[in-house]
């Protein structure tokens, strides 16, 4: 398939939108990562998403507007705190679950009675929605690999498989949207993102946390969002999350030192390591090494690493959000230091 690649400008967003008017598939860049967008009104576009990703059928798209009139076509039933965290945080990067509209195509939701709504921030984003329609979108990444946050990781997997990438720069978030049911009492978190769950409680009060956020799923368990199941974001190196203080971390680092390893640290670790390293951002600043993670874990593989130490984050605040894709791409494999090794 041609592929054409666009630029923000507005002729561009024009093209992309006559592109998806006639059922094509954008990538398209928005605040947290690029999305690969279809007519979430459009059962057969919204199947050529599925197709290109290598998505399996049972995963749920996000379905993005650019004005609240556009909530009617996709839910019945938009209720009171729906409309308080809208106020709060659309556009931005939370996506709330909702009953889904007859006129939804199943296809969109994997076949679930409910659908996953999102505003976002991102200006060609809305531009493409306002001159076309709300898109569903998924990651634009390949099935299972790191989401693309900068224009070249979207190129390297969708190039051939998509009507048109929309070049936009670096992703401002770096991580996926915040998920938060409203189908449970009291609201349940279901994927942590840029906004986080002490934001979201400030607005509607007690929001509970999926346990599935920072365990793996039990045999047979069925998830509360089908996304949680599969092994997500791993590059093809091995990555293992070592959970302690700066020293404990650098010492267990560089006694493992040896070919093909590598580490993903604070910034304040980097001079002290004795392997190759790429610093996602200060300790403190957990919005930064969001920012970073996933073309960190990219570029792990464009090393060459085998095996990637990464230092794991407190799981507070935005740091659960960086927490939760490393523990994925960890494929939960955890190491405590200071304390007896237990993987
Ligand atoms: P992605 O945009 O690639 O991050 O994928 C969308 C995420 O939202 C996946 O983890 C889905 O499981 C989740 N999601 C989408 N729709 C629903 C839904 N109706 N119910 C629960 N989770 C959903
Ligand atoms: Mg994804």
């Amino acid at each position: 398939m041609e592929t054409k690649l666009l630029t923000t400008c507005a002729k561009d967003i024009a093209i992309a939108a006559g592109l998806i008017r006639q059922g094509g598939i954008v990538a398209m860049p928005t605040e947290t990562v690029y999305g690969l967008a279809a007519d979430a009104l459009n059962g057969e576009a919204v199947k050529k998403i599925f197709a290109a990703k290598g998505r399996p059928a049972d995963n749920p798209l996000i379905v993005h507007i650019a004005n609240l009139s556009q909530i009617g076509e996709l839910t019945d039933d938009f209720p009171e705190k729906a409309r308080l965290l809208a106020e709060a945080f659309w556009p931005g990067p939370l996506t709330m679950i909702l009953p889904r509209s007859s006129r939804v195509p199943p296809i969109v939701s994997a076949g679930l009675p409910t659908v996953a709504i999102r505003f976002p921030s991102h200006p060609a984003a809305q531009r493409l929605i306002r001159e076309s329609c709300p898109l569903a979108a998924p990651s634009a990444n390949l099935s299972g690999s790191p989401s693309p946050t900068t224009f070249r990781h979207v190129r390297e997997d969708m190039m051939g498989r998509a009507d048109a990438i929309i070049d936009g720069g670096d992703c401002a978030v770096g991580v996926e949207s915040t998920v938060i049911t409203l189908l449970s009492d009291p609201p349940r978190l279901l994927r942590p993102g840029g906004i986080t769950a002490e934001q979201l409680r400030d607005v509607i009060g007690p929001v509970t946390v999926d346990e599935a956020v920072c365990r793996p799923l039990r045999e047979g368990e069925a998830p509360a969002s089908p996304g949680m199941k599969y092994k997500h974001y791993a590059p093809c190196a091995q990555v293992i999350l070592l959970q302690g203080g700066e020293d404990d971390f650098v010492a267990y680092v560089n006694a493992h030192a040896g070919d093909g390893v590598g580490a993903l640290c604070d910034s304040e670790e980097t001079a002290r390591l004795q392997v190759p390293c790429m610093a996602l951002g200060p300790a403190e600043d957990l919005e930064k090494q969001a920012h970073e993670l996933f073309a960190a874990l990219r570029g792990a593989d464009e090393r060459g690493w085998k095996t990637v130490y990464a230092h794991c984050p407190p799981q507070t605040g935005v740091g659960l959000a960086v927490y939760n894709r490393m523990v994925r791409a960890a494929g939960f494999c955890v190491i405590p230091l200071g304390k007896e090794e237990v993987v």
